[in-house]
């Protein structure tokens, strides 16, 4: 039987108990970094194929040291308490795990980061699709512009920024397109909302510098890999403007939540076909693969945790 707990305060207890005061800093000024791991049910090994977790802690850890927050916690301890809260949970789905670091002082009417305490915690919540589709997506660009690293640095998670994020996707939502894709104040391409994003060009593969204010992102980063390994490609990091996405053949957002989610159309035309390409649809479907623990050639990305018995 599964059953709803969170790692609070050093100890599991029911998610229902765990709770923080009104006066919390982090919940007045978003103090408080965090992130997004999947656990990927592989119903066939009675296991949790946990992706990258090593590397979600360590970026987590940078934003904890760009926030000034202290955890008691090395990367090792915080896989070791992962681990322990999905055994204790015993989902057998697909989960969505997210630990964050909090600004825990318990005092309002204070701008600074030092000297107040920073607390840890973890929850994990069973988590099908992000966007919901069978085939390519719809995107607009935003109204918004991207947060930039001189005002809040966006290469990791910091709870605070995800306002501009937000923003974005509602806007994009209310007016009936899926996602909304980020242009930077000078115009060039960030991101999505919540993922990262590449355009196949001829026989290349392009995505913007992380330095143009995108989050440092896990999928990015594996994609680019198999993208090169398995389909010999070039990925070339570069600006890239808002017009080459719409001559571009193929678009493609990359995220923990979203995997690899196909773009179809942006401000109402078609990228290539419209449909889903072929660079993408191989992406997508050795991705897959691999985040279930199905792909022996990466196995040492995903932590398997046995839920036999
Ligand atoms: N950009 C933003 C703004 C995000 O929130 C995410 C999701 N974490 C990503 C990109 C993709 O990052 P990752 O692949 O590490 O999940």
């Amino acid at each position: 039987m599964s059953q709803a707990t969170a790692y609070f305060k050093g100890g599991f207890v029911p998610l229902s108990e765990a709770n923080i005061n009104i006066t919390t800093h982090a919940l007045h000024y978003g103090t408080a970094v965090f992130e997004g791991i999947r656990g990927n049910w592989n119903e066939d090994r009675s296991a949790m194929f946990v992706f990258r977790p090593r590397e979600h802690y360590e970026r987590l850890i940078q934003g904890c040291r760009i926030m000034m927050m202290d955890i008691p916690y090395s990367v090792d301890d915080l896989l070791e308490i992962t681990s322990d809260l999905i055994k204790h949970c015993d989902y057998r789905e697909d989960l969505y795990i997210r630990p964050i670091v909090y600004k825990s002082e318990e005092k309002v009417a204070n701008l600074r980061l030092q000297d107040l305490s920073s607390e840890f915690a973890l929850i994990t919540v069973p988590f099908g699709a992000y966007i919901e589709t069978d085939g390519a997506i719809r995107c607009c660009t935003s109204s918004w512009r991207r947060i930039d690293d001189t005002i809040i640095p966006p290469r990791v998670k910091i709870s605070g920024h995800y306002v501009n994020s937000i923003l974005a996707k509602t806007e994009a939502t209310l007016a009936g397109f899926d996602e909304a894709i980020f242009m930077n104040q000078d115009g060039s391409v960030s991101e999505g909302s919540g993922e990262n994003i590449f355009m196949v060009s001829k026989d290349a593969i392009h995505t913007p510098f992380v330095g143009e204010n995108n989050l440092t992102g896990i999928t990015r980063d594996s994609v680019w890999q198999i993208a090169e390994k398995e389909l010999g490609m070039e990925i070339v990091e570069r600006r890239i403007r808002r017009s080459e996405l719409y001559l571009a053949d193929e678009v493609f957002l990359t995220g923990t939540a979203a995997h690899v989610t196909p773009v179809g159309q942006l401000d109402n035309r078609d990228i290539g076909s419209g449909e889903v390409g072929p660079v993408t649809k191989s992406l997508q479907d050795i991705y897959l693969e691999v985040i279930k623990g199905n792909n022996p050639r990466y196995s040492e990305w995903c932590t398997a945790i046995s839920l036999e018995g």
